[in-house]
């Protein structure tokens, strides 16, 4: 079978909001990725404002 369709079927995801990193408002389409940015960057999202 050459045929590889994905026999799982993802869930539509409902995320409206999208991921952002807020020290310097770069985006990102996953949160693993967004996690990666702050710990490579450094930037971590203070909630102190
Ligand atoms: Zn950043």
């Amino acid at each position: 079978m050459k045929n590889s369709s994905k026999g799982k079927k993802e869930k539509a995801t409902t995320t409206s909001s999208v991921l952002s990193c807020e020290t310097c408002g770069e985006n990102f389409e996953s949160r693993n990725k967004l996690f990666m940015h702050i710990g490579e960057s450094g930037h971590a999202m203070l909630k102190a404002r």
